[in-house]
Parts: C-alpha cells; structure tokens; sequence
C-alpha cells in the first residue's frame, strides 16, 4: 500500500490554489497509488486563501487544510505538515508551481525503486532573478565550507522523502527550522533528479529579501559553529602579534631611551581592536539568541483549525515505516 501526501504551504496564495490543484491533481491521478492527500497549511494568511481551501476541501476530502494562527514563516509552515503527513512518502512543494509537479512521477519512480529520499535539483535557474541567483550560490558555497553536514547545493525544499526519514524528522525537537540543513543532516539513501526553476505563477515572492538573510544566519549559526571559533584564532594571533611588538619596544626603550610620538598608531590599534571585540560579541549574541529560544521550548507552530485531517484517521494510526 501506498499513500502518498503531498505538503504545501500557503501564505497569501488565493491567485495560485486553482491552478496548482488543476496541475497536481491530474499527476497524481495517474500514479496508481491506493491513495493521496494534498495538506494545504494555510500560514496566516490575510487574503481569501483560506476560504478558497475551504471550498476545493469540501468538494474534495483528500485536500485537508492545516490552519496556523498566525504567520509563523515556511519553515514552520512545513513543519506543521510533515507532522500531520499520514502517506508513507512525503512531498512538500510550493504552490506557485515553480517546483514542476511533473517531477512526482520520476520521483515515485526512484521511490520504488528503494531511495529514501528523491531531491530535486534545480540546475538552471535563469527565471529568478540575477540578485537571488549571485546570492543563493553565494550562500551555498560558504554553507559548502563551513558546515560538517553537505546541504546539497541548488536544492530547495521540493524532494520525497520516505516515512522513516519523516519520523527521524520529527525526533528533531530544534525550533530555529533550517529544513534544508535538517534534510540533509538525517542522511538515508538519497537520489537526486535535476530541473530548470519555473518562473512564479502569480503573485510575488513571499519570501521577502529579509526573510532569506535571516533564513541565511539561521543555516550557518545552526550547522556550523565555525563563527564561534574563528574568534579564538584571531585573539589568538593579535595576541601573539601584540607579544612580538611588545618586546620590540622594550628593548628598543632600554637601549634608545624614551620618545613621545605614537599617539596615531595607538588610536588606529584601539579601534580595530575594540571593533573586532564588538564583532565577536555580536557573532555570540546570535549563538545565545538561539540557545535562549531553544531553552524557552515554545511550540513551533500553533493549529488554529484543522480541515479533512480526521479523514484517515485510522490510517494515520497505521502508518508503520515500511511499504509494501
Ligand atoms: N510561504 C509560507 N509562509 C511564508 C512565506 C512563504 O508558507 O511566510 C509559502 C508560499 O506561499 C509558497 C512557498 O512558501 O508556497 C514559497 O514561497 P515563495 O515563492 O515566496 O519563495 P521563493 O520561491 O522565492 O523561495
Ligand atoms: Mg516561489
């Protein structure tokens, strides 16, 4: 048996919901699979999005709705609905279509074939912009050097993932969600398939410039913690430098007596110094910023109201962590 449930999360989509459903739904039609369901998780949206789910769920009990109460950010959005996933693989996609559905196929394909997880690759992305393309290889590259864990570049969140990596999903108990480093952290037998990044259906980007930096920090300060210690390396060395300079001057004192002049040098030295002082703290104000909301063990979502979800529920119960 095999179920497959697919994760979408939504955030002022209301212009995008009918044309993904109109393209998903023939696609997962076609598979054979003894069932499906589509989780939509509303992400606080201020716009018609959620009456527009309301109604393609009534019509249809394999669409189900996860409503948050509030906007809680993708990565939560996403989250919410790999917990609530009851197929035995799970897909989480964008609803702007700019992940191809038409991947689903291939992907089951590799699926059945025995891959735990299926990514997909987006290996040509000249339909985003030049900006968002000079920063994500920026991005993945530094993540490449300073991180123990190998996120695999140009891959986003669209990928299968079987049961047993879903459940190791949700051991995870950390509540700064970097999903794509925490996809690659758990490992599994991993494929990967490639495609050229769609342009967006309508709308624009949700993801807000801001959004990405924070989402940037939170990828590098959650795997890597390489920032923390670069700071002992470089006291390290001004200290031995400072040592060096040190004895130079006094030797050069004992035997040329003292002279007044200096004045500039010791400005210039103070506030470097003091600025790379300043600098390290702030780098372990964003380590401790996290410790603080990982200590506090706030809820990563909240479920307002949930839609369709009780359909299976006794499948829900059953979901063992193989298929057959
Ligand atoms: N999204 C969300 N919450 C947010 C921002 C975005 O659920 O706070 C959803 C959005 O509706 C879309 C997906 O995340 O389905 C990807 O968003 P977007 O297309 O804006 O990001 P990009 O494609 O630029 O990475
Ligand atoms: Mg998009």
């Amino acid at each position: 048996m095999s179920i497959l449930s697919v994760v979408v999360p939504v955030f002022n989509e209301e212009a995008s919901i009918e044309a993904f459903l109109s393209r998903v739904r023939p696609i997962l039609d076609a598979q054979g699979l003894s069932g499906y369901e589509i989780i939509f998780v509303n992400d606080g949206s201020r716009d018609a999005t959620l009456s527009r789910l309301e109604a393609e769920a009534r019509a249809d009990s394999r669409i189900r709705i996860i409503d948050l109460s509030r906007n809680f950010g993708k990565e939560a959005a996403l989250t919410a609905g790999i917990d609530h996933a009851a197929g035995n693989a799970v897909i989480p996609i964008d609803v702007d279509l700019q992940d191809p559905p038409e991947l689903i196929p291939e992907m089951l394909a590799r699926w059945r074939q025995g891959y735990d997880v299926v990514l997909a690759s987006r290996n040509d992305r000249s339909s985003d912009t030049w900006f968002k393309r000079v920063t994500a290889s920026l991005f993945y590259r530094t993540m490449l050097r300073l991180s123990d864990v190998e996120i695999p570049p140009q891959t986003g969140d669209f990928r299968l993932m079987d049961r047993r990596v879903v459940e190791t999903l949700k051991l995870m108990p950390e509540r700064t969600r970097f999903m794509k480093g925490v996809f690659a952290w758990v490992g599994f037998r991993t494929t990967t398939i490639y495609f050229k990044r769609e342009r967006r259906l309508a709308g624009e980007p949700q993801q807000k410039l801001g959004k990405l930096i924070r989402l940037a920090v939170d990828g590098i300060v959650s795997f890597t913690s390489l920032p923390l210690r670069i700071w002992s390396v470089v006291g390290a060395l001004a200290a031995a430098l400072g040592l060096v300079y040190m004895t130079f001057i006094v030797v050069r004192t004992l035997i040329f007596g003292i002279d007044l002049p200096g004045y500039a040098s010791l400005l210039v030295v103070m506030l470097f110094f003091s600025g790379l002082i300043l600098l390290s703290i702030g780098v372990l104000g964003e380590y401790i910023a996290r410790i603080f909301v990982e200590v506090k063990q706030r809820p990563l979502y909240i479920v307002r109201e949930t839609t369709n979800l009780g359909a299976d529920a006794e499948h829900r119960r059953q979901v063992a962590g193989h298929r057959e």
